[in-house]
């Protein structure tokens, strides 16, 4: 078996990433959802081949890090068994789908997600950038909208919205429609130069470009920020994972109750299911401190970062009032989290504090130790009015 191909920022599973701690593999699983053999098998693979915490990431992927070159070659036909990788490296980087984890059986979202992979991986099928991903979300609802996504379809009274992420209007559709108009506008952004913007992102080319006359008709209408649940909803039992990071041994666990969907919001939704038992690292109230932490993997994980991050985000989630939310990022890039809140960035001179931004902002306060951020969070909690 050949050697694993160095990628610069999004792996997969046929091509990993290699950071200072070994290959990355992440894992699209079809549909957002593992079956209970599926989930057992990428414990069981975790445990052997890999550091033995599962990452969930924000776009509801599986990722496995800390591979050696030695255990890639044998942690592959593992996965490929479990029928969790793609057939070729197209397949697998074009297949960026996000489906909002309450989907029925009934209600086709599957349908349409299962039509959008094929017609992704079609060889007419335009050139998109690595990131460039769809939302499904096609509940009573929608409740992606603050998942990174380039094109977004969502149920409406008359069928379906098919839009641009960053636009205010967008094509009405039927069922029979969605995937060829979400296809016209993926189109779109290749002819009209989106792969030359520099995020090679739908909202910054929509910021500068008038998009075609048919999604322009009809306004996206307005809804309410989704608070994502936790416990009982109609389809399961919702539990969350501190930064998204599920231990093996916990998903060994999972597994045996129930099949999992993946959620963007670092939770697993155990489908069926009416409680659960009380298995450690998983968050089950929303008033848990550890909900309010993001962070990436910083070092010594990630080459680029210029500090430890996870540690110092735990450390910290005590002094965060409820209601606030604190990033750590190793650098700038702020890959944990991108919407701005109260953000701590290392660099080699210390911890910039920025009371409101994201990772790239201007700092408030630069070079702060551990200790004098803990500091910080004390005084400007007491400061929050109750
Ligand atoms: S934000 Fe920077 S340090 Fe953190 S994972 Fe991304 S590139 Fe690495």
């Amino acid at each position: 078996m050949s050697s694993p191909r160095i990628q610069g920022w999004c792996p997969g599973a046929l091509q990993p990433m290699l950071a200072e701690d070994g290959w990355v593999v992440r894992i699209r699983p079809p549909l957002g959802r593992l079956t209970q053999a599926q989930a057992r098998g990428i414990a069981a693979l975790a445990s052997r081949f890999a550091q033995d915490t599962v990452e969930i990431t924000g776009r509801a992927n599986l990722q496995l890090r800390g591979i050696t070159d030695v255990d890639y070659p044998v942690l592959l036909p593992g996965l490929q068994a479990l029928g969790l990788v793609d057939a070729d490296i197209r397949a697998e980087s074009r297949r960026n789908l996000l489906l909002a984890p309450f989907w029925q059986a009934d209600d086709g979202t599957t349908e349409l997600a299962n039509a959008l992979a094929l017609a992704l991986n079609a060889p007419q099928a335009p050139n998109l950038p690595a990131k460039f991903g769809f939302a499904l979300d096609c509940g009573d609802t929608p409740v992606l909208r603050t998942s990174s996504a380039d094109i977004r379809i969502e149920r409406c009274d008359s069928g379906f919205l098919v839009y641009a992420d960053g636009s205010t209007t967008g094509a009405l559709a039927q069922v029979g429609d969605v995937v060829a108009l979400a296809m016209a506008l993926a189109r779109w952004f290749i002819d009209a130069g989106g792969i030359a913007t520099p995020r090679k992102r739908m909202a910054s080319l929509v910021a500068s470009q008038p998009l075609p006359h048919r999604f322009t008709a009809t306004p996206v209408p307005a809804a309410a920020q989704h608070q994502p649940p936790l416990g009982r909803v109609p389809q399961g039992y919702l539990a969350a994972l501190e930064l998204g990071q599920l231990p093996a041994t916990t998903l060994a666990a999972l597994a045996e109750l129930a099949h999992l969907r993946l959620t963007p919001w670092r939770s697993v939704l155990l489908e069926g299911v009416e409680a659960i038992p009380a298995l450690p690292d998983l968050i089950t109230r929303a008033d848990d401190p550890r909900l309010r932490i993001h962070a990436c993997t910083g070092a010594p994980g990630c080459g680029q970062a210029a500090g430890a991050t996870r540690p110092l985000a735990r450390a910290l989630a005590a002094f965060l009032p409820v209601g606030q939310t604190l990033h750590v990022s190793g650098c700038t890039k702020g890959c944990a989290h991108p919407a701005p809140t109260l953000t701590v960035v290392a660099t080699t001179t210390g911890y910039n504090l920025i009371h409101h931004g994201n990772a790239a902002s201007p700092a408030d306060l630069v070079g702060l130790t551990p200790a004098a951020l803990a500091t910080q969070l004390q005084e400007r909690a007491h400061a929050t009015p109750l």
